[in-house]
Formats: structure tokens, C-alpha cells, sequence
């Protein structure tokens, strides 16, 4: 596609402190012609076949907590330079790329950060974004991903300006093992507190917990019963080789198979079947029937071939794979007085380019290639 620049060279010498994340990390994208100018039709594809259902958008790269898998403290210090606020995307700019993406064939937009809740006045955003409706007239499932820990202040006001679910990270119930893990003395009450609140706001939950060898694999089972108890459906994360601060290493994986045996034994499972075609997680439910759980077997078990997921970054880079370096910048369309066909045909052509699936190359030799982006940059 004669729109889509080439890839720009050189990454910026960073020092240890400043983890390349952001800058260098721009592919630039030409305003598309008059000529080129395509309208959507709702079924992009890229090269593997594989369709865009899926946007994340991540809202802010800032953060509360310091989740030792996640914001290093030592490197997310008080020097760290966070995005400035000019570089954000409005509320208006995403809503506006959000509806070329619904156009295109996203059903699905999911809210995430760094932490989102803190990201002011988020109700006004979901407000519009609950507004967009798919080609055939459905309304868009709008999701937020959260540490939850400001969730009893927002939940209604989230829940009554139109978000659908909420997932809820939560990687332990002791509340030690929880707070080392969040690495700002946090306490978990607050963030079942937060929880409770998203339940009483009519939020259905789901608990995300990523599992970590000789952190908290120990706690799977209280999580699992504790989850089962409420009606919340559990996912198990396996711990990812996201960026390039948390010093992720093979052997503190707890591969999914591991972790549902750990149920299994003591709550017997069965395997259910994909709610959809693309879904992430693998789910199990309980024989006895008190509800399901789900494994993200990213690393044991990629599941590339039915990634139908794109992120918009902060700033309004699109990255087509979580384990991406180079995002392409939608931004300056947006801010170059870009028409939506523009931005339409822009974006198609980008999807329609797409090769990427990391997790089922992930170890290969010779893949060291530019610094990936970070988790708390982009929202998983
Ligand atoms: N701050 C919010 C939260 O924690 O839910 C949203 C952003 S956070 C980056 C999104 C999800 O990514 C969380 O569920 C978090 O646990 C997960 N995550 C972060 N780093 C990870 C890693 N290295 N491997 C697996 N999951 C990770
Ligand atoms: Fe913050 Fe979420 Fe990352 Fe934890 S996982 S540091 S809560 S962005
Ligand atoms: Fe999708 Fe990239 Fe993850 Fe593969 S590695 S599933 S392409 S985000």
C-alpha cells in the first residue's frame, strides 16, 4: 500500500533509566489521496485471514500502582517521564477513530491503561463511545479493564453512562502476597470493595489474575473458590514477556495446563467451548456447576491465528500485536484534517498489511529486535 511509510530506522540511545517505549517507536502513515480513498465495509482482513473484531484503547500510560510484573518501581520512579497530557487523544479523537474502527468491523472496545480510572471525567467518554453501533445497528460491547482500586468511586457513573462489563485485576486474596505484588502497599479490601461497588452498579466481573512461579501460584485455589463464590469468572493469566522492564524469565511462568490441573484436582472441570471464534482464554467449567474459569496461554499456547485484536496507544499509534515495537500514527492524520474516509482507508490498509504473531514465533533465534512496548503503555 503505497500510504504505509517505511519503517523509521533508528531507535533514540536511551539510557537504563529511560526504557524506549515511546519514542522511535512511530511508523508514519501518509494522508491516503482522493484516488485511494476506500470506503469500509465492515470485514477487513489481513494477510493471515484474520478479521479486526477486537479495540483496546489505552487512556492513559500512568498508573497507582506499581505491580512488580508490570511498572518496575525501580524504573518507574518519580523520573520517569510519563506522556505529557497535550499528546493524549480526546475523548473526542478516540471517539472519532473508535467509529472508523466500529465501521470496519470492530465489535468489541475495551478500556484499559495504565490505570484508566484515572483518567478524568472517563464516564464522558464511555457516554460516547456507548453510542456507536455496528454496521447491522448492534451496539458495541464496552468493556474496562481495572486495578479496581477507584472503582467504588466510579462504578456507577460508569455503569449508568453506558459501559457493559468491567474486568477487574486481582492477583491474590492474601493480602500480603497482594500488596507485595502491587508494590505499593495496597490493601486488597479496598479492591474488593471496588468490586462490590462494580456489582451493585449491575456490572457483571470477571477477575483477571496473572499467575507467577514462586509469587502466587498458591493462591489460584482461594482465587478459584473465592471467584466461584461471588459468580465471578476467573482468568488466569500466564505471566508475559511484555516490554522490556519487568526482567521476565521462562521459568516463572506457570503454564495454564499447571494452573487448571491445580483446580481440577480439588473443583473438578470441563473443557466448554469458544464463546466466539478469536476468544482469547480457554474456558473450563465447574462440574458441580458453581460457574467457569479461563486460561490465557499466551506463552504455552499462542493463539495467534485467531488474534483479531489492534491497540490504540495513548497518543494514537496503532499497534497490531501487544508484543510490537512500532505503532502507526493516527494521530497526525487525525490532526492533519483528515477526512473518516481517510482515516478509513488508512486504517484498512494498515490491517490489511498485517502479519504479525509473536507468540507463536516467541523463542525463535534471531528475533531480537527493537525494544517491545510496555504493558502499562499499551493496556494488554
Ligand atoms: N491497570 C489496569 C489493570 O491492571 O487491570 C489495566 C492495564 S493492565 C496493563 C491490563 C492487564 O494486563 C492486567 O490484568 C494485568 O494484570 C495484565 N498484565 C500486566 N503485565 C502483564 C504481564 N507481564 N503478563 C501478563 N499479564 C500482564
Ligand atoms: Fe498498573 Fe495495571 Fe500495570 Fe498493575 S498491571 S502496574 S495496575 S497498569
Ligand atoms: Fe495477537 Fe500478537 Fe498476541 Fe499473537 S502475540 S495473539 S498476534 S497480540
Amino acid at each position: 500500500m503505497s500510504w504505509l511509510l517505511p519503517v523509521q530506522a533508528t531507535p533514540t540511545k536511551m539510557s537504563q533509566r529511560f526504557v524506549p517505549v515511546i519514542d522511535a517507536r512511530v511508523r508514519p502513515v501518509a494522508m491516503p489521496q482522493a484516488g485511494q480513498v476506500l470506503p469500509a465495509q465492515g470485514q477487513l482482513s489481513d494477510r493471515l485471514q484474520r478479521p479486526l473484531r477486537d479495540l483496546r484503547v489505552s487512556l492513559t500510560d500512568r498508573c497507582n500502582f506499581r505491580c512488580t510484573y508490570c511498572m518496575p518501581k525501580e524504573v518507574f520512579d518519580r523520573e520517569y517521564r510519563f506522556m505529557p497530557h497535550s499528546d493524549l487523544l480526546s475523548f473526542e479523537e478516540i471517539t472519532r477513530l473508535a467509529r472508523v474502527f466500529v465501521a470496519h468491523g470492530v465489535e468489541k472496545i475495551r478500556l484499559t491503561g495504565g490505570e484508566p480510572l484515572l483518567r478524568k471525567d472517563l464516564p464522558s467518554l464511555v457516554r460516547m463511545l456507548a453510542e456507536l453501533t455496528t454496521p447491522d445497528g448492534r451496539s458495541i460491547d464496552l468493556a474496562l479493564t481495572t486495578n479496581a482500586s477507584l472503582l467504588r468511586r466510579h462504578a456507577a457513573a460508569l455503569a449508568e453512562a453506558g459501559l457493559k462489563r468491567v474486568t477487574a485485576s486481582l492477583d491474590a486474596l492474601d493480602d500480603d502476597v497482594f500488596r507485595r505484588m502491587n508494590d505499593v502497599g495496597f490493601p486488597v479490601a479496598a479492591v474488593l470493595d471496588g468490586i462490590d461497588a462494580a456489582v451493585q452498579a449491575g456490572l457483571p466481573v470477571k477477575i483477571n489474575m496473572v499467575v507467577q512461579r514462586g509469587v502466587n501460584e498458591h493462591q489460584i485455589l482461594p482465587m478459584a473458590r473465592f471467584c466461584a463464590e461471588r459468580g465471578h469468572i476467573l482468568r488466569m493469566i500466564e505471566y508475559m514477556d511484555v516490554g522490556t522492564t519487568n526482567g521476565w524469565r521462562l521459568d516463572e511462568v506457570v503454564p495454564a495446563a499447571e494452573m487448571v490441573a491445580i483446580i481440577n484436582r480439588e473443583i473438578p472441570l470441563t473443557p466448554l467451548e469458544p464463546n466466539y471464534s478469536g476468544e482469547v482464554a480457554r474456558r473450563w467449567r465447574y462440574r458441580d456447576g458453581a460457574g467457569e474459569i479461563g486460561v490465557v496461554a499466551s506463552v504455552t499456547q499462542a493463539f495467534c491465528r485467531d488474534c483479531t485484536r489492534a491497540r490504540l496507544s495513548i497518543e494514537g499509534r496503532l499497534f497490531l500485536c501487544l508484543f510490537a515495537s512500532q505503532g502507526f500514527d493516527l494521530r497526525s492524520l487525525l490532526r492533519g484534517g483528515a477526512t473518516d474516509e481517510q482515516l478509513s482507508t488508512a486504517i484498512a490498509g494498515i490491517w490489511g498489511a498485517r502479519a504479525d504473531r509473536y507468540s507463536e514465533l516467541r523463542g525463535q533465534s534471531g528475533r531480537e529486535g527493537p525494544a517491545k512496548i510496555e504493558m502499562s503503555y499499551i493496556g494488554g
